[in-house]
This record gives C-alpha cells, sequence and structure tokens, in this order.
C-alpha cells in the first residue's frame, strides 16, 4: 500500500543536449547513508550539481547524490579504443 510512492525519475529525451552542448557523462559511486550499500550510477554533470536524489537498489530510499557521492570521473561515450 503505497500512495504516492516509488515515482522513478526519468530522464527529459533531450536531456543530453540542453543548450545545444553536450554534457559530461560522469560516473558517481554512491553511498547509500541508509543501508551503506554502495553502488555506481552516471548522469551529466548538471544533474549532479543539482544534487539530484537517486534512490538505492538495495533498500529502495532516496538520498541526494551530491551529498552521498563521489565523482569517479567522466564517462566516455563512444568507448573507441584503438591503439
Ligand atoms: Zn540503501
Amino acid at each position: 500500500m503505497s500512495s504516492g510512492e516509488g515515482e522513478a525519475w526519468e530522464f527529459p529525451e533531450d536531456w543530453e543536449y540542453s543548450g545545444g552542448v553536450p554534457e559530461r557523462l560522469l560516473r558517481i559511486r554512491a553511498k547509500c547513508p541508509y543501508c551503506g550499500h554502495t553502488f555506481e550510477v552516471e548522469m551529466g554533470e548538471s544533474w549532479y550539481n543539482m544534487g539530484i536524489s537517486i534512490t538505492c537498489p538495495k533498500c529502495g530510499k532516496q538520498f541526494s547524490v551530491s551529498m552521498y557521492g563521489e565523482v569517479l570521473g567522466e564517462v566516455k561515450r563512444s568507448g573507441k579504443s584503438s591503439k
């Protein structure tokens, strides 16, 4: 019996190209403040700076990614590995 809960947020269709500039995609390691589960997520830099809430895949609670997240680096979209 959950009323109003369980709303999964989704990326807008054009979230990558807001303003015409491809946004950097960050890989973030988040640690859930509730259960201590550590997991990695990828999201746009502005999303991270906004401190958007993410959902722990283990306990299902939400917390701010900028408060409990650590940026590991930038995700390379086109993984061309030509030596
Ligand atoms: Zn958790």
